[in-house]
C-alpha cells in the first residue's frame, strides 16, 4: 500500500514544499507516503492563516459554530472505516481496534464539545454584589492555538485538542507525530467540508523542530501538548518565555490494584486491558499490577490462560486483536527494557519475552512485531517497574496481604513514582475501593475496570504526568480566559480622594 504525497494544509488549501520525510508502514517496514516536511516559513504561514481566520471564527455565535462542527461528526461517522484504514496502515493497530475506537471516541468528543458550547457551556457566572452592583464573568477565546500529537492515537489526539479549542471559537495549528501524519489532512479537510472557514485548522508536518517553531511562535497563544515527559518539559519551557497557556498530556506508569477479595476473572481482564490493548501503547496503562501473595497462583494461571487469546495477524482480519509497534525506535527501545528485565532486573519470565510472536505465514513478518510479555515476582526498584516501556509488557509486584496494615503499604508502594497519570482498583468491597482511590495520586482512576475514556469524562495527569486536562467540562475551561467586570449603578465611585 502506497498513498499519495501529503502535503501540508494552511488558509483552507494543501501545500506542498520541496523537502519530505517518509511515513513508514510498522506492518512491513515499507514505504508508505512521502510526507511535506514544513520550514519556519511554512510554519509561520498557517500561523498566520489562523490569525486572519480567529476575527471570524471566534465571533460567530456558538449555535452557529455548533452546527458546523456537527456536521464534521456526521462525516467522520460516514467516513469511520475508510479513516480506520489509514490508522491502521499508519499505526500497525488492527482495523478491529480503529474501527471501533481511534475514530468513533474523537467524534464523541467533538460531538460533546458541540453540543456542550449550544448549550451554555460557555457561560460565566453573575453574582449581586450589592442591590445596586453586581458582577459578572465571561470566558473568551485565547487566540490561535498550537497542537502538538503522540503517535498512538493519532486521530483521536488531533480530535481530543482540535474539538473543545474550536468550539470555544479559537483557530488552531495542529502538528501531529511525524511517525503517524496520514490522519491530519483528511481531518482538516472534513472541517472544511462541514463549513468550517479557512484558516481555522491548520496542519503542518515534520518532526519536534517544527513542533519547537510553533511552541516558541509569539503569536501562539497555547501549546496543547501529547507525548513523553521529557518532551513536555522542553515544550512546557518554551512555552513559559512568552507566558502561553499549556496543557500537558505526558506519560505514566500506572498502579493496577488487585486486592484479595477481587472477582479473579474481572481482575485478570482488568490486566489484559490495561497492558495489551493497543499492543500496550496506552498512556493510561496499569503496567505495575499488584497481585496479593494469597491469589499469585491463581491469577498468573488464569492469566497465562487468557493470553491464549491474543490473536496477532493480519491487521485488516476482524480477528486479530494485536499488531506490531509503531515504529523501529520504539520496537527497539521496548525490546531493550524486556533484554533488561530478563538478564539485569532478572525478574521471572513468565510469557513472552525477546522475539516475534507466531504469525500466520500469509503476514509480513519484516513488522515490528514484539511478544506480549509477562514478568512475575517483579520488586519496585527494578527498571522495568519504574521506566514507562510504553509496549505490552506486564509486571506482577507480589504483595504480602496477610499482614495489618497491608492495604496502606500497598497504596504507598502504589505512590512511589514521579508519575501520577492513572491508577485502578479491583475488589468486591465497595467501600475499600473507594478509600483505596481516594488516597491514589492520579488524575485518571478506576474501580472494577480499566481503560474506559468517554467524552464526559476529564482526563489529565498528576506530577510529571501533566497539567490540565482534556474532555469533559472541565476540558472546555482549558481553552478559555476568564473577564471578570463589575457594573455599578448607584453612581458614586468609592474613592479616598473626597474632600475631608
Ligand atoms: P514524544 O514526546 O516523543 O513526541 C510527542 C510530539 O512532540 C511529537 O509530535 C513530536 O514530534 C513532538 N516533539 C518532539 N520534540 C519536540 C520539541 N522539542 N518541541 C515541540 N514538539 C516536539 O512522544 P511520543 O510521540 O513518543 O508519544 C508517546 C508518549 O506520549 C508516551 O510517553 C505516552 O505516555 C504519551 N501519551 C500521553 C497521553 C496522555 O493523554 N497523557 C496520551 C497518549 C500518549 P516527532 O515525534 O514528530 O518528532
Amino acid at each position: 500500500m502506497k498513498y499519495d504525497k501529503q502535503p501540508l494544509y494552511y488558509g483552507g488549501q494543501r501545500h506542498t514544499t520541496a523537502t519530505t520525510f517518509q511515513d513508514i508502514d510498522p506492518s512491513t517496514n515499507q514505504p508508505l507516503a512521502d510526507i511535506c516536511k514544513a520550514d519556519q516559513h511554512a510554519v509561520h504561514a498557517a500561523i498566520t492563516a489562523a490569525q486572519a481566520a480567529f476575527p471570524v471564527w471566534s465571533t460567530m455565535t456558538t449555535m452557529e459554530r455548533s452546527r458546523i462542527l456537527l456536521r464534521a461528526v456526521a462525516l467522520l461517522r460516514q467516513r469511520n472505516d475508510e479513516l480506520a484504514v489509514v490508522e491502521t496502515h499508519d499505526t500497525g493497530k488492527p482495523f478491529s481496534e480503529t474501527s471501533a475506537v481511534d475514530v468513533v471516541t474523537g467524534a464523541d468528543v467533538l460531538e460533546y464539545y458541540a453540543n456542550l458550547v449550544a448549550s451554555g457551556g460557555l457561560n460565566g457566572e453573575t453574582t449581586q454584589l450589592r442591590p445596586d452592583a453586581w458582577l459578572y464573568t465571561t470566558k473568551a477565546p485565547l487566540g490561535v492555538c498550537a497542537g502538538i500529537g503522540a503517535w498512538n492515537y493519532p486521530i483521536q489526539i488531533a480530535l481530543w485538542k482540535s474539538a473543545p479549542c474550536l468550539a470555544a471559537g479559537n483557530c488552531m495549528v495542529y502538528k501531529p507525530s511525524e511517525f503517524t501524519p496520514l490522519h491530519a489532512l483528511r481531518l482538516a479537510e472534513i472541517y472544511s467540508e462541514a463549513g468550517v472557514p479557512p484558516g481555522v485548522f491548520n496542519v503542518v508536518q515534520g518532526d519536534g523542530a517544527v513542533g519547537g517553531l510553533l511552541t516558541s511562535h509569539p503569536a501562539i497563544a497555547k501549546v496543547s501538548f501529547t507525548g513523553q515527559v521529557s518532551t513536555g518539559c522542553k515544550v512546557a519551557a518554551a512555552a513559559a518565555s512568552n507566558m502561553k497557556y499549556v496543557t500537558m498530556e505526558l506519560g505514566g506508569k500506572s498502579p493496577c490494584i488487585i486486592l484479595p477479595d477481587a472477582e479473579l476473572d474481572n481482575a485478570v481482564d482488568g490486566a489484559m486491558m490495561a497492558n495489551f490493548f493497543s499492543t500496550g501503547q496506552v498512556c493510561t496503562n496499569g503496567t505495575r499490577v499488584f497481585v496479593p501473595q494469597s491469589m499469585l497462583r491463581s491469577f498468573e494461571q488464569r492469566l497465562l490462560q487468557k493470553m491464549a487469546d491474543i490473536r496477532p495477524g493480519d491487521l485488516m482480519d476482524p480477528n486479530t486483536n494485536f499488531g506490531p509497534l509503531v515504529s523501529k525506535t520504539h520496537h527497539d527501545k521496548v525490546t531493550k527494557y524486556i533484554q533488561h528485565g530478563i538478564e539485569t532486573d532478572k525478574a521471572k519470565l513468565l510469557a513472552g519475552g525477546l522475539g516475534k510472536p507466531t504469525l500466520p505465514a500469509t503476514v509480513d513478518a519484516n513488522g515490528y512485531w514484539v511478544k506480549p510479555t509477562v514478568f512475575t515476582n517483579c520488586t519496585d526498584d527494578m527498571l522495568i517497574t519504574k521506566d514507562e516501556i510504553f509496549g505490552p509488557v506486564l509486571c506482577i509486584l507480589p504483595y504480602a496481604d496477610n499482614r495489618p496494615g497491608y492495604v496502606e503499604k500497598l497504596v504507598q508502594r502504589a505512590n512511589n513514582t514521579t508519575m501520577g497519570l492513572a491508577a485502578g482498583v479491583f475488589t468486591k468491597n465497595i467501600d475499600l475501593g473507594h478509600r483505596v482511590v481516594a488516597q491514589l495520586h492520579a488524575g485518571i482512576t478506576w474501580v472494577n475496570t480499566w481503560g474506559e475514556s468517554p467524552a464526559e469524562m476529564p482526563v489529565g495527569g498528576w506530577k510529571m504526568s501533566g497539567l490540565g486536562v482534556e474532555n469533559g467540562r472541565k476540558g472546555l475551561d482549558n481553552w478559555v480566559q476568564n473577564k471578570s467586570t463589575l457594573v455599578e449603578m448607584g453612581g458614586a465611585v468609592a474613592t479616598s480622594f473626597s474632600k475631608l
